[in-house]
């Protein structure tokens, strides 16, 4: 076990919530300090960590209510969707109605 750079004490294992913006991962394995309370997650602990959340945002769907700007509908783009698609701002989409759906597609 890893030591805590502050009191020299061997960390112990826990587990803990991690929150990722509106999601909230119960029972995450991390390292904690006995004595100073610190909490640190080694490298494997946060490849776990990805994997659930990867798992849990899959699939992407969040609650947005549609805005105005300029007397215009907006809706805001989460950046996990934007990223999830491997667009950017200012990259080009495409929209189309199916249904009762409004369908954002990165321009090929
Ligand atoms: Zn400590």
């Amino acid at each position: 076990m890893p030591k805590c750079p502050k009191c020299k004490t061997e960390y112990v294992e826990v587990e803990v919530d991690f929150e990722y913006g509106d999601i909230i991962l119960r029972n995450v394995k991390a390292l904690k300090c006995p004595q100073c309370k610190d909490e640190l997650f080694t490298p494997e602990q946060y490849r776990l960590i990805r994997e659930r959340i990867r798992s849990v945002a899959q699939p992407l769907k969040l609650k947005r209510k549609i805005s105005t700007a300029g007397n215009k509908p907006i809706v805001y783009l989460p950046e996990d969707v934007v990223k999830a698609i491997n667009a950017k701002v200012g990259d080009a989409v495409d929209i189309y109605v199916e249904g009762n759906k409004i369908i954002i597609e990165k321009t090929a």
